[in-house]
């Protein structure tokens, strides 16, 4: 969602902080602002992007050693001027910027404005910069503990970085719910709600916990709980390289990303597979892993492209495994009352390890007993920390909106952990494991050829850039995939998409399909294969344009549909990570095609970490 900066140190906080802007803007991107201590604490903001408040800015030489800035995702309130972060509080004593949701916002703004409090925006955010004054004016306390008072009468979320005009070399940041990185350089310190603004000015980090304060001065930091008790300061060192902040030769993070998958995927299993190819080794759930083999049944939650990730999963666990599977959006999942026993094992899939309704449902389920696994990729998240073991995917930081190397990362992850729990159940042959674990360490030279088709799955491209409508249909392992191709259409082209289970098609949708339908068909040779074939036949009796997806040489399809990719031959469990790729690329260039925003999507943010 929003991202968050602050800075303190010696050096001169704008630039600093405009560029860490820049690097999170991919988080959310309706409004921007900064406040800078320069003399007095001054706030510019305004509506749009970062180069906005750039212009905005350009005028005023803007002094000053100490500052935090915002990109905004509105939750509450239109995006404009003022609604913009940061928030001043009434009387002007303190500015705050925050990422989240402050629930019961409306009862204290009442209360507040019993009080006398008027309020210039419609934010939840404005509030609670007020409700914090009202504690440091009425109870007469320093700014450290009016914001401890304050987030004890708060339901919600925040990530928060707060300034006070009586204090000003100070900023305070706290986190419930939303994530906030302190980033520790040479005499100077970060704040941010992940480390990419930071990690070009230092490797050490401190993810804070929930309902931990930070007080940062040029002196030192000072970390305590909301109850005023002093917590550890745990620094992870972040192996993040900067190159993959830059876009590079390409022209979209997108792109850049899809291009970087044979070696996103190589990292994710990297260190993993031994170098005889024959054995799996998860470090991560090493421990976990008799409880694992011995569990009921599987629960994955996650949302968006991670739950077309655990999909596969499902496929896969209960293909090679034989341990039952449910997939679960988290969002659904949280508040249905589930039946969950402590023979369950969760799997968390998030690629930010911060979304907020994955997160709140796996602490619901660790509460009932069940054992709590994360697939994750962003090191030291939130989900890493409170899930029991897991497996870090190491795609490296994705900065595109709509997912493409975290989602074969994930499902990466995923088939190790399937072949390996297969082999500690016995229920694989040495040689058929071996099969597959030298199939899945041909996968990245594999999508290296798909990606040299570039031109020609752009040219099919080409000729759908003004479709209305697009179905995709797949099925088995290649079902999951239909999902996630029209997830990606419809994020970044605005395309209406959907994904279906092939033979789904004769229940419904069929009844769109004409000439103007192009239907996007996942027909790679496995157990299917025929019955896809006849599908096709449907699709064509009744007019619709046929793209399929095709094992290389396959004459068959060939004559039947309007186009055909090519992509290698591979088991069939690993194929979703073959045949998604063209998928993204045909979604990459017919968003370029129709002008469309393809790394900042309208009304998308890339880590989701409202409910
Ligand atoms: N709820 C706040 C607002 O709407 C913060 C949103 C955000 O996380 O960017 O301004």
């Amino acid at each position: 969602m929003c991202g968050i900066v602050g800075y303190i140190g010696s050096r001169t906080a704008y630039p600093i902080i405009i560029k860490g802007l820049q690097r999170l803007e991919y988080r959310g991107y309706d409004s921007a602002g900064i406040a800078i201590n320069d003399n007095e604490i001054k706030v510019y903001k305004c509506k749009g992007k970062v180069r906005d408040l750039e212009l905005l800015t350009k005028q005023k030489p803007i002094g000053g050693t100490v500052g935090m800035g915002h990109t905004r995702w509105a939750t509450h309130g239109a995006p404009n001027d003022c609604n913009a972060h940061p928030h001043r509080s009434m009387h002007g004593k303190f500015v705050i910027i925050h990422n989240g949701i402050i629930e019961n916002y409306d009862h204290l703004k009442k209360q507040l404005a019993k009080k006398g409090y008027t309020f210039e925006s419609e934010t939840d955010t404005e509030v609670l910069a007020n409700l914090i004054e009202n504690f440091y004016l009425d109870k007469k306390v320093d700014a450290e503990t009016a914001v401890k008072l304050a987030l004890t009468k708060v339901i919600g979320a925040y990530g928060l970085v707060v300034m006070c005009a009586d204090e000003p070399d100070k900023l305070i940041g706290c986190r419930k719910g939303s994530p906030l990185v302190l980033g520790i350089g040479e005499g100077e310190y970060f704040l941010a709600s992940d480390s990419t603004p930071i990690i070009e000015y230092t490797d050490k980090m401190v993810y804070l916990n929930d309902e931990e304060v930070v007080v940062v001065t040029r002196e030192g930091i000072k970390l305590t709980n909301l109850k005023d008790e002093i917590q550890k300061l745990v620094v992870t060192q972040v192996d993040a390289n900067i190159d993959n902040i830059d876009k590079g030769q390409f022209e979209h993070f997108m792109l850049k990303e899809i291009h970087e998958q044979p070696t996103s995927i190589y990292d994710t299993f990297r260190g993993r597979i031994s170098l005889d190819k024959r054995h799996i080794h998860l470090g991560g759930i090493a421990d976990v892993m008799p409880r694992l083999a011995q569990a009921k049944r599987i629960i994955i939650v996650a949302c968006g492209t991670s739950y077309h990730a655990g999909l596969v999963g499902e496929y896969l666990f209960e293909e090679f495994a034989r341990i039952s599977v449910e997939v679960e959006y988290a969002s659904e999942f949280r508040y249905r009352n589930p039946i969950i026993t402590p023979d369950d094992v969760i799997i968390a899939i998030s690629q930010s390890g911060e979304t907020a309704d994955t997160l709140a449902a796996i602490r619901m389920a660790k509460q009932q007993g069940a054992l709590i696994l994360g697939i994750c990729n962003v090191a030291g998240s939130s989900i890493p920390r409170e899930t029991h073991a897991g497996i870090y995917t190491h795609a490296g930081i994705e900065i595109g909106v709509a997912s493409t190397k975290a989602f074969t990362a994930q499902v990466v992850a995923l088939t190790m952990m399937a072949f390996s729990l297969a082999k500690k159940r016995n229920m694989i042959s040495d040689e058929r494991y071996a099969a597959l674990i030298n199939g899945l360490v041909d996968v990245p030279s594999k999508i290296e050829e798909i990606l040299l088709n570039e031109k020609a799955i752009k040219a099919i491209a080409t000729e759908y850039k003004n479709a209305t409508n697009a179905i995709y249909l797949g099925r088995g392992y290649l079902y999951p995939v239909a999902l996630e191709g029209a997830l990606k259409l419809k994020e970044i082209s605005y395309i209406h998409a959907e994904g279906y289970p092939a033979a789904e098609m004769k229940h419904g949708p069929i009844a769109l399909i004409d000439q103007n339908m192009p239907v996007f068909v996942l027909a790679t040779k496995d157990k299917y294969y025929e019955k896809v074939v006849n599908n096709i036949q449907e699709v064509k009796a009744r007019n619709g344009k046929v793209i399929a997806i095709v094992s290389e040489g396959d004459d068959t399809i060939a004559h039947m549909a309007d186009q055909v990719i090519e992509v290698p031959d591979c088991d069939e469990a690993l194929m979703p990570l073959l045949a998604v790729v063209p998928l993204q690329i045909i979604s990459y260039y017919i968003a370029v095609m129709r002008g469309c925003n393809v790394d900042q999507p309208r009304n998308l943010a890339k880590s989701v970490t409202v409910e």
